[in-house]
């Protein structure tokens, strides 16, 4: 449309120009033309830039719009896993304490079956106190968290640890060649937790016997603490992905392994807290190492 009425115009210039008989020849050169070419020149960059930025808008625009979308699809998958798996969590433990205590009311039980029975009631107890102490904790991450190093010996930690999760399901095998005077200057609470989870998850994500090692190094800069398992491995595509909040592998109907998809999210967290860095690779032939790298801290 601008050339248009450019051309339009300048026609005009030439028919005035004509009519005043000035020589066609020189109508470029005529300062009517000159100025009317200039203005044309300035017109045509004027939309070019408004063009380009409302193509760059536009692009943007659909950028944004697209990135909220899979952010929000995302977050609505989360939601759906961690609802699915919290509701589970919960009711299952709930449900069996009631079956106990229903059973000690209506039958006169033997004392080794009311043993065995309030065991079980409190191995479900001890559960939802670890969920609900997992939620909390994730839930204190989201505002801040502050971590309290202190001196700790890994040896009496890691036997403690070894020995609450051998008494679980499946009677795993777990090995490790900590030092006894091996120490490490963390939080207290946040390095058991660590490692109590990723202890937990490599005998959940084993089929069979789970088999788990755990071993130790350190050098001037910093203390290296590697737990292995033989499970079912995570696969390249998931690895960033398991340390999200809420996020578990698979589909939430289908899956048979309980959790809430906190655990490695809480341990990333600590990890990052403490200056450090937690990662996943392949063990071999079957299974995952988790790594994570403490930086030394200053006592
Ligand atoms: P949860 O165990 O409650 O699902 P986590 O945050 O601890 O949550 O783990 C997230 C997901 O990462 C798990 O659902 C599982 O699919 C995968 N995962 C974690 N640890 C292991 C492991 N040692 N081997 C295989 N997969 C694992």
């Amino acid at each position: 449309k601008n050339k248009d009425a450019f051309n339009a115009k300048a026609e005009l210039i030439k028919i005035g120009l004509a009519a005043e008989r000035i020589n066609p020849d020189l109508f470029e050169s005529h300062p009517r033309y000159i100025s009317l070419k200039e203005e044309y020149d300035k017109q045509e960059i004027m939309i070019l830039g408004e063009a380009g930025v409302l193509a760059i808008s536009l692009i943007l625009g659909i950028w944004f719009i697209n990135s909220g979308y899979r952010r929000q699809t995302e977050a609505a998958r989360q939601s759906r896993n961690f609802l699915l798996s919290i509701t589970h969590e919960l009711k299952s433990p709930l449900a069996s304490i009631k079956l106990i205590l229903q059973t000690f009311l209506k039958r006169d039980l033997e004392r080794e079956k009311v043993m065995k029975f309030s065991d079980n009631g409190i191995k479900e107890t001890e559960r939802l106190e670890d969920l609900v102490g997992n939620l909390l904790l994730a839930a204190r991450m989201e505002s801040g968290f502050e971590i309290h190093p202190e001196k700790i010996e890994l040896f009496p930690l890691v036997n403690y640890l070894v020995k609450k999760v051998k008494t679980g399901k499946g009677k795993p095998e777990i090995k490790h060649d900590i030092k006894e005077d091996s120490e490490v200057f963390a939080d207290k609470a946040g390095i058991t937790s660590l490692l109590l989870n990723l202890m937990e998850n490599g005998v959940k994500y084993s089929q069979g016997k789970a088999n788990i090692t755990i071993s130790h190094s350190s050098n001037e800069k910093s203390d290296t603490i590697v737990i292995s398992d033989e499970g079912i491995g995570i696969p390249k595509s998931e690895r960033e992905k398991v340390f999200q909040k809420f996020y578990r592998m698979g589909d939430e109907d289908t899956r048979k392994t309980k959790g809430t998809g906190l655990g490695l999210y809480i341990v990333k967290r600590i990890a990052e807290a403490h200056g450090g860095r937690i990662s996943v690779s392949d063990n071999s032939p079957s299974g995952s190492i988790f790594t994570l790298v403490l930086p030394k801290q200053n006592e």
